[in-house]
């Protein structure tokens, strides 16, 4: 069984082709600068053929599709004889509200409800449905599934999800914590589980760090608390988005600076974060080497990040009644072993303590803890396009 697995942006169009009988990528690619002059790289994962990279106009997400499958069939850079081959497309969908508590194929309900979810996702939903209606015109009878971002967090009971403010924005306009990264918290945990040997009730805390970041607290599979919110800019600092703030102080600089609330909020998600604390980078990389050669604000933003990731960890830690296991993802999580140490360092009080030899390791599957701590301490490469693979077989199969 092949499936096609597309994450569509408002310009851009990503994809990645999976054989799903070994789980192998076959091939994969991104469309960028669609509706503008046009740039495309595929790069087949099988011997024999060699990547294309082209500058190559696509009016819109439908001629970016073709330009997909043309590819996939292509004699010197495809990887199938024909797209009758692959079985159902997989999409990834930003923003499932409250409608989607897990994926759904693709039909005329299920596109109405991505429709009623626009106001929570304005930005991603509706790049997301072109991405799914570029399938639909391209390969009219390939069954297609949604997996949201925000599906996994639905596990969450009402104390952790609701905000204290006035009922009826619940009741009337849907607000509440949400929370994002969803699929890669469920394989993360999931995986975490399975090397914990499966037993029921584990509490795992999951920690995305990547450029957008976010923990989660997971209890027995099933996520009891996330650090993003209705949007993604709650939660810890990140690359460019604030995390967490006093929401006063929003009032306070929009009445001294004279800007509206959308210029505000775009200060919050494009030029905060560790790129404001820092004046260098929202780049990970770039503050430690700054930091190294001495530069003040890097390290401070450094610390900042490393001190409320460590602190959400203690407050799930609390919110489960402990933890068996710690586990890191995404760029930062899986790659930078020292914000990894420093993140766990002085956990020791709860049983987790890590071993600096053996976290001594880049983007592997691994268990870095002390061969005494309680709390097991894991590195888990993320793979949310597996994911969303698994789940588009298992729904169409
Ligand atoms: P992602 O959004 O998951 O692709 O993660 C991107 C972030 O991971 C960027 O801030 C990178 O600087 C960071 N990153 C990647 N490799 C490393 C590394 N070796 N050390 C520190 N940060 C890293």
């Amino acid at each position: 069984m092949k499936i096609l697995v597309i994450n569509a942006g408002s310009s851009s169009l990503k994809y990645q082709l999976f054989d799903m009988n070994t789980e192998e990528v076959l091939a994969k690619g991104l469309c960028e600068r669609i509706g503008l002059d046009g740039h495309i790289k595929h790069s087949p994962m099988v011997e024999g053929k060699s990547v294309y990279e082209k500058d190559l106009a696509m009016p819109t997400h439908a001629e970016a599709m073709q330009a997909v499958l043309d590819l996939l069939v292509s004699a010197d850079y495809g990887v199938i004889a024909d797209v009758s081959e692959i079985d159902a497309v997989g999409h990834r969908v930003l923003h499932g509200g409250m409608e989607f508590t897990k994926s759904c194929v693709v039909d005329d309900a299920c596109i109405d409800a991505i429709k009623r979810c626009i106001p929570l996702g304005p930005l991603h939903n509706p790049a997301n449905l072109m991405g799914i209606q570029a399938c639909q015109a391209v390969m009219k009878d390939t069954p297609q599934v949604a997996v949201f971002d925000t599906a996994f967090h639905m596990t969450m009971p009402p104390k952790a999800y609701m905000y204290a403010i006035p009922y009826e924005y619940y009741e009337n306009y849907q607000i509440r914590r949400y929370g994002f990264h969803g699929t890669s918290h469920r394989y993360v945990s999931a995986r975490a589980i399975e090397m914990l040997g499966g037993k029921p009730g584990l509490k795992i805390i999951c920690c995305h760090l990547g450029n957008g970041s976010s923990l989660s607290a997971v209890v027995d599979g099933k996520c009891v608390d996330t650090t993003m919110g209705l949007t993604p800019l709650a939660g810890v600092p990140m690359g460019t988005r604030s995390g967490d703030i006093d929401t006063a102080v929003l009032q306070f600089i929009m009445n001294k600076e004279g800007i509206s609330a959308d210029e505000m909020l775009d200060i919050l998600n494009k030029k905060s974060g560790v790129l404001a604390l820092s004046g260098v980078s929202s780049d990970f990389r770039d503050l430690d080497d700054a930091a190294a050669k001495g530069n003040e604000r890097a390290q401070l933003a450094l610390d900042k990040f490393i001190y409320e990731v460590h602190k959400y960890i203690g407050a799930y830690a609390a919110a489960m009644g402990g933890a068996d296991a710690i586990v890191f993802t995404a760029g930062i999580g899986e790659n930078s072993a020292s914000l990894r140490e420093a993140i766990v360092s002085g956990f020791e009080y709860m049983g987790a303590k890590i071993d600096s030899e053996k976290n001594n390791v880049r983007g592997k599957e691994v268990d870095v803890s002390a061969d005494d701590s309680k709390v097991r301490i894991l590195v888990i490469p993320t793979n949310e396009e597996l994911m969303i693979a698994r789940d588009t077989k298992a729904l169409t199969e």
